[in-house]
């Protein structure tokens, strides 16, 4: 197994061309003397990313970092830690080895939030003044929002998810375990936005080729169940996800809301939507009108392994301070009210976030934030320097779609949902699933993140 340190990171990276793939050093770039508090919440893909950005471009100001987290996740690795291809100690760094000198880290929760007085406060009452709020803390996972669970039952009555650092390795001996005995296996998503929509795709991928790798596919029935209308909703790329659903036996059902999870049982309670198309004929003009009715219903399903994604939604601080959008499809949720574009808060310009917490209508990736680090970095400093920020995130996002032990198909795409690749395949057919893109996303991904993303590049 691989373990690059940074600097064989850099030397591969360079070797094989990938560094035509990263952006560039913006050690290099302006700096600004302007004096004045930044706050960052949140300290994961994106916050930290920007405090280390920030602090190089803007020597005199006094930069704080708030985040009780302890260590540093690389959260696309739970996919790989539920499929038993990374072991759970390769997934995370302590965090401190990535602050950098010069930016103050307070290992405490925020609370609550006044954006209109500029104060943010900390679970121990402690008030903190800023002049610019850089918002980024994800994403908040509500597993008590399906009915008979909570993050600290998981994996009780064999239900799993590797939307949890824990869950995924309890979800990686149960799979093996469901490989080996046989039975039903449910996989299902869920009917908010979540991180990186394909991962439940994934382990439901994984675990079918696992069983065929062991000569077990005719012992299990796979099932996946989407709360969407469709399995995927990228055009270059849904076609052959529908395909190699339909080659490996797997049955997709649309529409399926998870609500609830009878562990004891091991039952699985979903909402059903069918949706009918009614033709009428206007009597005088001939006309004829289709309008679209749904019907909902109560699904209940056995299964002897299900794995699950939970809702998800802006931590509660920020609906509370109200600065979620207001009115449209990322309002019920709080996602946070930016220009998506600028990155820029909509009522607050003292406010730029970004990352998963960012009301912008894409997939929630660390693909994403990648691309949305150098706009949000140059806008703030915009902001800071009293200019109008100019620079525009175009919704680029990726989610490698690991088809199975060696193959990914690398869906990268923008807010038109047009194919952006961004790494030297474009002599490869990117619609189809690549054995390159598994090394991509096995050895060449997580040594990017820890050596590279997060050093501020
Ligand atoms: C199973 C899984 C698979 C994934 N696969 C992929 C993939 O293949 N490709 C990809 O690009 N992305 C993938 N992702 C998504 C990716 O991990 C996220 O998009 C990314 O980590 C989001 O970064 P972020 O900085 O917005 O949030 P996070 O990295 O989650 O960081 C948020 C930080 O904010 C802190 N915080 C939270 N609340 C508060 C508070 N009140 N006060 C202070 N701090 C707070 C947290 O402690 C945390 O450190 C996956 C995610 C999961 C879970």
């Amino acid at each position: 197994m691989f373990d690059f340190t940074r600097r064989d990171f850099i030397k591969t990276a360079a070797a094989l061309g990938l560094a035509s793939a990263l952006p560039p050093v913006s050690g290099c770039a302006s700096k600004s003397n302007a004096k004045c508090e930044l706050l960052v919440i949140g300290g994961g893909a994106a916050g930290l990313s920007m405090a280390v950005r920030m602090r190089k471009r803007l020597p005199n100001a006094n930069i704080t970092l708030v985040d009780p987290a302890e260590r540093q996740f690389y959260q696309p690795g739970f996919t790989l830690i539920g499929g038993g291809v990374y072991a759970p100690d390769q997934v995370w760094r302590p965090q401190s080895e990535f602050i950098p000198a010069g930016v103050k880290w307070i290992r405490q929760a925020v609370t609550a939030l006044d954006p209109a007085k500029k104060i943010a406060v900390l679970g121990d009452l402690t008030k903190l003044n800023y002049d610019f709020l850089v918002l980024t803390p994800g994403i908040q996972l509500n597993w008590n929002a399906i009915e008979g669970v909570s993050r600290e039952t998981l994996g009780r009555g064999n239900a799993h998810s590797i939307y949890d650092f824990e869950g995924a390795q309890k979800t990686c001996a149960a799979m093996m375990a469901f490989v080996k005995n046989g039975g039903r296996g449910l996989f299902c998503d869920t009917h908010t936005k979540l991180k990186c929509g394909g991962a439940p795709k994934k382990i439901c991928l994984l675990t079918e080729h696992l069983a065929r790798k062991q000569k077990r596919r005719d012992a299990v029935k796979i099932d996946y169940f989407t709360a969407s209308k469709e399995l995927y909703d990228v055009p270059f790329y849904t076609p052959r996800l529908k395909e190699i659903y339909r080659e490996r036996g797997i049955i997709v059902q649309c529409r399926m809301k998870l609500t609830g999870i009878d562990t004891e049982a091991k039952k699985a309670h979903f909402e059903k939507t069918v949706v009918s198309t009614i033709e009428t004929k206007d009597p005088k003009s001939g006309e004829v009108k289709k309008t679209e009715q749904t019907q909902t219903s109560r699904v209940t399903e056995s299964y002897d392994f299900f794995h699950f994604a939970p809702p998800q939604s802006a931590p509660d601080f920020v609906r509370q301070a109200g600065l979620g959008w207001r009115e449209g499809k990322l309002a019920k949720e709080a996602w946070v009210e930016v220009d998506k574009h600028t990155l820029v808060h909509r009522v607050y310009p003292d406010i730029i976030s970004l990352g998963d917490v960012a009301g912008v209508p894409t997939s929630k990736t660390s693909a994403a934030i990648r691309k949305q680090l150098p706009v949000a970095e140059e806008n703030l400093l915009a902001l800071i320097d009293g200019k109008t920020p100019e620079q525009k995130y175009n919704g680029y996002a990726a989610c490698p779609i690991v088809t199975d032990y060696g193959h990914v198909l690398l869906c990268e795409f923008d807010y038109e949902k047009k194919p952006q690749t961004s790494f030297p395949f474009s002599l490869l057919d990117t619609s189809k699933e690549l054995r390159s893109g598994w090394w991509l996303k096995v050895h060449f991904l997580r040594p990017f993140y820890f050596n590279w993303m997060l050093r501020g590049h």
